[in-house]
């Protein structure tokens, strides 16, 4: 019997996975209890692959050995995007392992687990804390030497996940456009599949950072400062728009003709336009989600259902509610519910580029977005538990319609304001947004003298 006696303590899981610098929070060690625990979770096979960090491999490595060892069957996919991981496990039935950090630097890494085609939910990632800590009695042995499992490549997952994009975007409408895109993928896993796509959708394409290497030539979180350079080579390659993706491609942020950033919530809301042209009916967005996605639903008739931060909340909450037709978080991860119910980066980046085919230039549909003041703060505390269930208690009793899903979010007519504490560091945080300046400067004052009450 192999014995996992574990020096782990405290929660394993966050809102991403398992994260954290390779060598001292996430080791070999860690990954291959992670794939012990996947290879008995009652599944015959676990999908594993990587993002390009140079930790990757080994971890790979180490995990498939442990659900090798507990007798399942290991799917090599090597590197892939997250989403091309993700659709593996759909194909296969079966759970998956990412090795990833996404956007953090180049010195962290991190598991996701993915099942059957989505993001496993918390009672899977409780299933294999609890069997990587030994908390949960192992009732069975490893597996003997004749019932270890089979490992094998599986050599078309990025082949298929081109062909599930592909099929959900209106290629021929592009094709005749023939649109100059540039990508930049920060030389991570979107490296391996993003400028193919696009190209095999028939866009011109010009590759930035897409050898996928370790070296990361930008930092991977694809904002205005990381993406400052990429924004002149679209101006100065006069590109009709580029996309840039995070470390994993489960993101897509966009640029216009000129290299501005369309925004987050401006591309949020013009994707949440777009889809319910197609079909009426219900986007999944998150308590972050500004007035102009809000303005952008109703505006085609649509609802909006709002969940807790995270991808996965948003594709639970798709599946449980049937009849919505997008979900999508301000962050720039989206999810197509016909393709798949995972955030895929390299479909949102198609689907931008088919918005551009058939509706001309970024920069003009950006300024049909309308953006309204907005404010933000943050108030450190030492017990945030306690200070949100006073801060709860007081901001219940004003008026709006209230969700308190993840921290408080209350919606009024010309404005809303989101109360929650931060998910890894010792703050509460307020962000209220509203239509005219001075009732935003008021919603946050009245925001501030509740929490500023209650963290004392
Ligand atoms: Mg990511």
């Amino acid at each position: 019997m192999a014995h996992w006696a574990v020096a782990i303590v405290g929660k394993l899981f966050g809102t991403s996975g398992i994260r954290g610098v390779f060598g001292t929070e996430v080791t070999p060690e860690l990954a291959l209890k992670v794939g012990y625990a996947l290879g008995r979770s009652g599944v015959k096979k676990v999908v594993v692959g990587r993002d390009t960090r140079a930790s990757g491999l080994v971890l790979q490595k180490a995990l498939a050995s442990g659900a090798l060892a507990a007798g399942a069957d290991v799917v090599n996919v090597g590197i892939v995007s997250t989403p091309t991981l993700g659709y593996a496990t759909r194909k296969f039935d079966c759970l998956g392992a990412m090795i990833t950090a996404s956007h953090n630097p180049p010195e962290y890494n991190g598991i996701k687990i993915f099942e059957k085609g989505t993001e496993a939910c918390v009672m899977r990632e409780r299933d294999v804390e609890e069997k990587v800590n030994g908390k949960a009695k192992m009732k069975a042995p490893a597996a003997e030497w004749n019932a270890i499992g089979a490992s094998s490549n599986y050599d078309s997952a990025i082949r298929d996940h081109i062909e599930i994009a592909l099929e959900h975007v209106d290629c021929a409408c592009i094709a005749r456009k023939r649109p100059k895109v540039l990508v930049d993928a920060g030389n991570g896993a979107a490296s391996v599949i993003s400028p193919y796509a696009l190209r095999e959708a028939g866009c011109r394409v010009i590759g930035v950072n897409c050898e996928p290497s370790p070296m990361f030539s930008r930092r991977l979180e694809p904002n205005a400062e990381n993406l400052a350079d990429f924004s002149k080579l679209v101006r100065a390659c006069g590109a009709d728009l580029g996309i840039a993706h995070d470390g994993d491609g489960d993101r897509a942020i966009v640029l216009d003709e000129k290299g501005q950033m369309l925004g987050l919530d401006a591309q949020l809301a013009l994707m949440c336009e777009s889809e319910l042209e197609v079909k009426h009916g219900t986007v999944v967005t998150t308590v972050e989600a500004s007035l102009a996605v809000r303005e952008a639903v109703e505006r085609h008739g649509g609802k909006v259902s709002i969940v807790p931060v995270g991808s996965r909340e948003v594709a639970e909450r798709i599946e449980r509610g049937k009849g919505a037709v997008f979900g999508g978080e301000p962050c720039g991860e989206y999810v197509y519910p016909k393709a798949g119910m995972l955030a895929d980066g390299v479909l949102a980046g198609l689907k931008f580029v088919h918005m551009f085919c058939e509706k001309g230039k970024l920069s003009a549909l950006r300024a049909t977005v309308k953006t309204y003041p907005i404010m933000r703060g943050k108030y450190a505390v030492k017990d945030k538990e306690r200070a949100m269930a006073k801060i709860k208690g007081a901001l219940m009793k004003m008026g709006g319609k209230k969700n308190t899903e993840d921290g408080v979010r209350i919606d009024f007519s010309d404005s809303w304001l989101l109360v929650r504490p931060s998910g890894t560091e010792p703050f509460i945080r307020i962000t209220c947004e509203a239509r005219e300046e001075k009732a935003c400067r008021e919603l946050y004052s009245k925001a501030e003298a509740i929490v500023k009450n209650s963290v004392r």
